[in-house]
């Protein structure tokens, strides 16, 4: 066993690059400066109750159609469904920036956001003596 600094000896891509070059869709671009791959995706919910009340969706929207746009998340021992409001992609410079936006969304919505792995981690590749 050896430890490389590149995960992939071939393309010469970290974790973190290849990460980022398979783990988003390939036209995704950085929201923020619009040029570099993203590192990171965030997800912004809102509950389905709460939007509903607040006009986000009507209130006699299709449950078929609702199915489509509602994801369910454990909320203690219940399931408690949410609508995607928003997606966003972010680079390693603009993520600072995401991370301070997501912080200012209103308090009933939920962020999630998908970092990759962790840069320090130490990563060991196998390789045939
Ligand atoms: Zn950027």
């Amino acid at each position: 066993m050896r430890r490389l600094k590149t995960f992939d000896p071939i393309k010469r891509r970290t974790v973190q690059q290849y990460h980022s070059d398979h783990a988003f869709p390939p036209d995704a671009k950085c929201g923020g400066c619009k040029q570099r791959r993203p590192i990171a995706r965030a997800l912004l919910l809102a509950p389905l109750d709460e939007a509903v009340k607040r006009g986000m969706i009507a209130v006699n929207t299709p449950p078929a159609m609702l199915a489509t746009i509602t994801v369910k998340i454990k909320d203690g021992s219940t399931d408690k469904s949410f609508i995607r409001v928003s997606t966003a992609y972010a680079c390693e410079t603009c993520l600072p920036t995401m991370e301070r936006t997501l912080a200012k969304a209103p308090s009933w919505c939920i962020a999630e956001i998908h970092r990759g792995p962790n840069p320090t981690n130490a990563v060991s590749v196998a390789l045939k003596s």
